[in-house]
């Protein structure tokens, strides 16, 4: 069992945040951040399973510009690399765009994330990341959440342990939770690569690139400039069955051969993954001592799978919360009519996948970059919906709509049923 203070006596916790992770490291560094004094920090234990932390994926986001003046958000400081401008293609066609606002499109490596907040927490005294912990289980009661862990490398038993925290965080993606189930899964594989000489790609995220259709569904490349002679190439599907990252590898390669055409690379790292678009189930807190948050809880954004920045003002919520009134705060929804349009969107696209490029062609082509960015970042204005609205084709489009309009009809006549036998 690993911790960073060497005290770890401690069984009784204000907090208990369960996965050290995005989520859970999010919070502890915004608590970090935001109380006025180290001691304000309530006494805090995160239980992650791994021994250590390696540079596993990484993160990227668009953020609107950093005016003159304006306080520089912590995770900024983490960017190893910024873009101006970035860009969709399917065949011979592209399409390039840059905000006339300043929007940028930034990639943070985890491991720069991870020893970050890992220094944070060294210097806090009322955190303690206990690593190589598993946690087993939940015992809700009246006063106090008793929370069961193990400790040890996976393959070796260890006896189980207890901690009593009044909070918990749990960042987990429950067993109840199927991520299968999501309307669509973005499963994808990818290597970062050093080459031998320098790549031929001007400074541009290429976010979508060759959009492209086979029986399997929709499919594209993503393709990172690091810098001079480094790229970060990933191959990414749209997949409407459940599918293991591990199986995109020979086409990730076959991308990746493409994109390097006849310059000599080595890979320097792998990642891969699965993110769910449109969870049918989403955990929910039922009491709330106990908040869930991650991937599980809904915290990917259906139509795009982005996660980290709805992470981030997350974190920063609950932290306010935790110190200005000792509670911890909920993932919120997205707004109904947000909720709305995406699941559109995705039905639109399980339904035809053979469109998917078209679509969003279309979304870079004909909607201004500025109101496609407060789309894609969860902030839009009733006139960027309208935008995004009449970009796409329609009628696929009204098809799935009243698809949706229907399957959210029976289910409340479904709920109504259920109230009514009861
Ligand atoms: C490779 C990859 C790249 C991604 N890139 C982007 C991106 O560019 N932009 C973006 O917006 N989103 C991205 N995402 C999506 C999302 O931002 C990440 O998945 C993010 O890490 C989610 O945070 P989380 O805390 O929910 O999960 P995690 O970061 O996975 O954290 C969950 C933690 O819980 C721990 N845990 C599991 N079981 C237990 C247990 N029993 N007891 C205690 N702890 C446990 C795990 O070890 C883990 O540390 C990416 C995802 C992946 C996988």
């Amino acid at each position: 069992m690993l911790t960073n203070h060497n005290d770890n006596s401690c069984s009784e916790y204000d907090l208990v945040i369960i996965g050290g992770g995005c989520a859970g490291l999010s919070l502890a560094a915004a608590m970090c951040r935001l109380a006025a004094k180290p001691t304000h920090v309530p006494s805090t234990l995160i239980i992650e399973p791994r021994l250590r932390y390696t540079d596993d994926r990484s993160w990227c986001f668009w953020e609107a510009g950093v005016q003159p003046g304006q306080a520089v958000h912590e995770n900024t400081k983490l960017v190893a690399k910024s873009w101006h401008a970035w860009e969709f293609s399917s065949g011979s066609v592209s399409h390039l765009q840059s905000s006339v606002s300043g929007w940028k499109y930034h990639y943070i490596p985890a491991i720069r994330f991870y020893d970050q907040v890992e220094k944070q927490i060294v210097r806090n005294k009322n955190i303690t990341l206990l690593m190589g912990s598993r946690v087993t289980d939940v015992n809700l009661g009246d006063d106090h959440i008793e929370v069961f862990f193990e400790s040890g490398p996976s393959d070796s038993l260890y006896e189980t342990q207890k901690v009593v925290g009044r909070q918990i965080v749990d960042t987990r993606v429950p067993e109840s939770v199927d991520l299968g189930s999501a309307l669509l899964k973005q499963v994808f594989f990818g290597f970062e690569v050093k080459l031998n000489s320098p790549h031929q790609f001007d400074d541009v995220a290429r976010v979508m690139e060759d959009m492209r259709v086979d029986e399997e569904g929709f499919m594209f490349d993503y393709v990172l400039p690091l810098n001079r002679n480094s790229l970060l190439v990933e191959f990414t599907r749209f997949a409407e069955k459940p599918l293991s990252p591990d199986s995109l590898r020979s086409d990730a390669l076959k991308s990746l051969r493409r994109v390097c055409g006849d310059s000599e690379f080595q890979i320097v790292r792998e990642e891969a993954g699965v993110i769910p678009m449109g969870l049918n189930n989403p955990v929910a807190s039922t009491d709330p001592r106990w908040i869930h948050i991650g991937l599980g809880a809904g915290a990917a954004r259906p139509s795009t799978g982005y996660a980290f920045k709805r992470i981030q003002r997350w974190a920063e919520q609950c932290a306010e919360s935790i110190l200005s009134e000792g509670k911890v705060r909920r993932f919120q929804p997205d707004s109904a009519s947000l909720m709305w349009m995406d699941k559109v969107f995705l039905r639109t696209i399980s339904g035809n996948p053979a469109i998917a490029p078209q679509l969003f062609m279309s979304l870079a082509r004909d909607v201004p970059p500025d109101s496609l960015l407060r789309f894609l970042t969860d902030r839009p204005s009733t006139r960027d919906l309208l935008a995004v609205t009449l970009a796409l084709p329609k009628l696929p489009l009204i098809r799935c709509a009243l698809a949706e309009l229907f399957a959210g009809m029976r289910t409340a006549s479904r709920t109504q049923s259920w109230h009514e036998v009861r």
